[in-house]
C-alpha cells in the first residue's frame, strides 16, 4: 500500500492536482482518493494532507460571488462553540458539533441522514479548558472517525451513523479531553488529546481503522527518569528538573497534524507545559522537551524523526498546536519543502520539513516576550522580564495565553503566495503565585489568576478593549511580512477557506460570514448569520454546482474566559446551525427576534469586604475560565451577574455545592469549596454586577 501511495504522490504532487473530474466517486475512501483530492469533495480536515485549506473550485469567484445565497440550513441541538470543518463525501455532508455529536446531511437537500450522540457525561465539561467543542471527523474505507470529549475514539458507519467500534484512548480518571479532529494515514487513525491546563501528560496514539486496535503511542514529554524506554524521551529527561511527572508535564497534542507522503513524515504540534508556570513544573529551568514543539514522526511506527521547539522553557501557555501547513516555496531562488506555523507565541515559522531546520521566523503581531529568533541556533532572543517567576513581578505578556493565533485554521493561496492568519492581539497579566498548590478540579496553571482580573475602572477597561483586537493577516511567508490586514474589534475571528475563485471565506464575532478578495482583502460578499461564526468553511461540488458549508455558533476559550475584552460589544447570541451556500441560493434564516439578555439587576450586597475578597480569589481560580474574567460573561455559559440564582442563596448553593447543573458541565465544587466560600462567591458576583451597572452596563 505504501509503495503505491508514494508512486501516486510522485505522479500527483498535491499542489499541482488541478484536475476536476465531473463524476462523483462513490465508495471507500482510500489513499489514492485522499491523494487525488478531487475538488468536488472535502475528504479530510484540512482538505489535503498538506492542510492548505485551498480548494481548486472556482465557480464561486470574484465576479459571481455577489449571487451567492443560502441553499439550505440546519439547526443544531447544542448551543455551545461550533468549530468543526464539514466533510463532503459522495454528495453527503458530515459534521461534528458541541458535546461530540455527529450528523450527516444530504448535500443537495439538507435532509438529515443520520445523527450520532456518544452521550458524553455533562460533568466532563469541566475538564475542557476551552469549551465542549469538537473540530471534526476523518474518513477511511466506509467509516468515519471522531474523538469524544471524554476521550473515546469512535468509528461510525458512514452510511448509517452506527457505531462500529469505540476505544477509550486515555485515562478517564484524569482531566483529559479530546476536541481535535483525527487524521487517517494508510488505514491508521491518529488522535491526540487536551488537558494541559488541568495537569496531564500529552500523547498521540495510532489505531487500526478496521479494528480499533492500538498500533503505537508517542509521548511528548518524559515520564519519571528510569521509566522511559523511547530514545526521544530518554534524551529529553536532561531538559527537565524537579518532579515534573507528578504534575503531568503537559505537551498535549490537541489539534495540528499534517502529512508529507513523499517524505513519509507526520508532523504534529505539541502543547504547553502543565502547569504553565515553569517554576513549579521544572524548577524554572531547562528547555522541557518536547513542549511547544513541532515534531516529525514516522507514521508507520510513531518513531521520532526531528523536532523544532518554538518556545523553549515554555511558561506562558505558548502552545505549538496551531495549524501546521505544508507547501513548496521558492526561497532565495531555491525550491524548498517547507512547513509553516503561526503558533501562540506570535512568531511565524518557516521550517525545512525534511529536517526541521529553521529557515526564517518573524513576529506576525507585536510581541514582547522575545525580540526575535537567532536563525543559527533556532532559539528566541528572550526578554528576561518575561520570566515572571524569576522577577516575582507582574508580567503583562503579549501575546497572552489565548495566543496571537489559536486553533482557527489558516488557509493558503498558492497563486498569491499568501498564508492567511486569523490572528489575535491580546495581553495577559502573568502573576507568579509562590504558595500555589494543584487542585483536584479546574485550572492548575501555577499563577495567581484572581489578582489580574479586570478592574471596575472605565479608563482601564477602555484601554484594554482598545488593545485587544482581532486581525486577518495576509502573510507573505517568503518575505515574512504582511501584505494586507483586516482589523476586527473582537479578537476571536474565524477559521479560513481559500479558493481558486480568488476568494477567502471567514466568519467573525459580529455574526458575519464574508468572502474577501484574496489578493487585496476587499470584502466582496457577506451574510448575516445571526450568531458568532468561528468555524472554518469547506467547499465542494455536487451535480455541477459549487457549495460552501460552514458551522455557525459562538464559543471556545476566549468567549468563555475573556470577559470584557473577549466581547467588547456585549453578549453574542448563540444559535448553532449548519449553513450551506450556492450561487442563486434563496433560502432565508427565520427572523431571530430580539436578543433578550437578562438585565443587570443585582440584589443588595450584604457580604463584608472580607467575604467579597475571598469570593474574588476563588472566582479567579475556579470560575472565571468558564464564566468570564471578573464575572463578565459573554453568553456561552451563564453570565452570573444576570443569573436568577444570584438573588437566591439556597439555589446558588444547590448549584455550586450540590451540583444541580452537573449535567450541563457545572459540577459540584464541594471538594474545593465549603458552603461559606460558595456564598462568598455569590457576594463577589453581586458586587461585580453593581460595579458594572454603575459603569453603565445594562
Ligand atoms: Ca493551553
Amino acid at each position: 500500500m505504501r509503495l503505491k501511495v508514494m508512486a501516486l504522490a510522485i505522479l500527483l504532487p498535491l499542489a499541482a492536482c488541478k484536475q476536476q473530474p465531473s463524476s462523483e466517486l462513490p465508495g471507500a475512501v482510500n489513499a489514492e482518493r485522499i491523494l487525488a483530492a478531487n475538488p468536488d469533495e472535502w475528504l479530510s480536515y484540512g482538505r489535503t494532507y498538506d492542510e492548505q485549506r485551498h480548494s481548486p473550485l472556482d465557480q464561486i469567484n470574484k465576479e459571481t460571488v455577489k449571487d451567492l445565497g443560502l441553499a439550505w440550513f440546519a439547526d443544531l441541538d447544542t448551543a455551545r462553540g461550533q468549530e468543526a470543518t464539514p466533510l463532503a463525501i459522495d454528495g453527503k455532508i458530515y459534521i461534528t458539533t458541541a458535546w461530540s455529536k455527529a450528523k450527516a446531511y444530504d448535500a443537495l437537500t439538507g435532509k438529515l441522514e443520520w445523527e450520532y450522540d456518544p452521550k458524553v457525561p455533562g460533568e466532563r465539561g469541566v475538564a475542557a479548558c476551552c469549551d465542549v467543542v469538537n473540530r471534526g471527523m476523518a474518513a477511511w474505507g466506509d467509516k468515519l472517525f471522531m474523538g469524544t470529549l471524554d476521550g473515546r475514539l469512535v468509528a461510525l458507519d458512514r452510511k448509517t451513523g452506527k457505531e462500529v467500534w469505540s476505544v477509550v484512548t486515555l485515562d478517564q480518571s484524569k482531566p483529559y479531553t479530546i476536541t481535535g479532529a483525527p487524521r487517517v494515514i494508510n488505514g491508521m487513525v491518529l488522535i491526540g488529546n487536551g488537558g494541559a491546563e488541568m495537569g496531564v501528560r500529552g500523547f498521540l496514539t495510532a489505531y487500526d481503522a478496521d479494528s480499533g486496535k492500538q498500533l503505537w503511542r508517542f509521548y511528548s514529554v518524559p515520564d519519571e527518569p528510569g521509566k522511559n524506554t523511547d530514545e526521544h524521551l530518554i534524551k529529553a529527561e536532561s531538559t527537565w528538573k524537579g518532579e515534573w511527572w507528578k504534575l503531568g508535564g503537559g505537551g498535549t497534542m490537541w489539534d495540528a497534524m499534517a502529512y508529507d507522503p513523499e517524505l513519509d513524515l507526520l508532523y504534529v504540534g505539541v502543547g504547553n507545559g502543565s502547569p504553565w508556570n515553569q517554576h513549579f513544573r521544572s524548577q524554572g529551568e531547562g528547555d522541557n522537551l518536547y513542549l511547544s514543539s513541532i515534531v516529525a514522526l514516522r507514521p508507520k511506527t510513531g518513531e521520532y524523526v526531528w523536532h523544532f521547539q518554538t518556545t523553549p522553557g515554555e511558561t506562558w501557555d505558548y502552545t505549538a498546536t496551531q495549524h501546521i501547513m505544508l507547501a513548496d516555496l521558492t526561497i532565495g531562488g531555491a525550491k524548498r519543502k517547507v512547513l509553516m506555523q503561526a503558533p501562540k507565541n506570535g512568531f511565524f515559522f518557516v521550517l525545512d520539513r525534511t529536517d526541521g531546520k529553521l529557515i526564517s521566523a518573524n513576529n506576525y503581531v507585536p510581541v514582547n516576550w522575545a525580540t526575535g529568533f537567532d536563525l543559527k541556533t533556532g532559539r528566541p532572543i528572550e526578554n528576561p522580564d518575561a520570566r515572571y517567576y524569576r522577577t516575582g513581578k507582574l508580567w503583562l505578556g503579549s501575546p497572552g495565553p489565548i495566543g496571537a493565533h489559536n486553533w482557527h485554521p489558516m488557509a493558503f493561496d498558492p497563486k498569491e503566495g499568501l498564508v492567511y492568519i486569523p490572528a489575535i492581539n491580546s495581553a495577559f497579566p502573568f502573576i507568579h503565585k509562590p504558595d500555589w498548590k494543584p487542585n483536584k478540579h479546574g485550572f492548575n496553571v501555577g499563577l495567581d489568576l484572581a489578582s489580574g482580573a479586570m478592574p471596575a475602572d472605565a479608563k482601564t477597561r477602555a484601554d484594554a478593549i482598545a488593545a485587544t483586537t482581532g486581525e486577518l493577516i495576509a502573510w507573505d511567508p517568503v518575505a515574512q511580512k504582511a501584505r494586507w490586514t483586516i482589523k476586527y474589534p473582537a479578537s476571536w475571528n474565524g477559521g479560513l477557506l481559500a479558493t481558486a475563485g480568488g476568494l477567502l471565506f471567514q466568519g467573525n464575532a459580529g455574526g458575519e460570514f464574508a468572502a474577501m478578495d484574496s489578493a487585496t482583502g476587499k470584502k466582496l460578499w457577506s451574510f448575516q448569520a445571526q450568531t458568532g461564526v468561528v468555524a472554518p468553511a469547506s467547499t465542494f461540488r455536487v451535480k455541477g454546482e459549487q457549495y460552501v458549508a460552514v458551522l455557525a455558533g459562538w464559543g471556545g476559550a476566549w468567549p468563555l474566559a475573556g470577559g470584557l475584552v473577549a466581547e467588547p460589544v456585549g453578549p453574542v447570541r448563540n444559535h448553532s446551525r449548519l449553513l450551506v451556500f450556492k450561487l442563486g441560493g434563496t433560502a432565508k434564516l427565520p427572523d431571530p427576534g430580539p436578543h433578550n439578555v437578562p438585565p443587570l439587576d443585582p440584589p443588595t450586597l450584604t457580604g463584608t469586604p472580607e467575604q467579597v475578597a475571598d469570593g474574588a480569589r476563588n472566582f479567579g481560580q475556579f470560575c472565571g475560565v468558564c464564566h468570564g474574567d471578573a464575572a463578565i460573561g459573554t453568553g456561552v455559559t451563564r453570565d452570573l451577574r444576570r443569573a436568577g440564582s444570584l438573588g437566591d442563596a439556597k439555589m446558588w448553593n444547590q448549584i455550586v455545592i450540590g451540583g444541580a447543573l452537573a449535567q450541563n458541565g457545572m459540577i459540584s465544587w464541594k471538594e474545593e469549596l465549603n458552603d461559606q466560600q460558595a456564598e462568598n462567591l455569590r457576594q463577589y458576583v453581586i458586587k461585580r454586577a453593581h460595579e458594572d451597572k454603575a459603569l453603565g452596563m445594562k
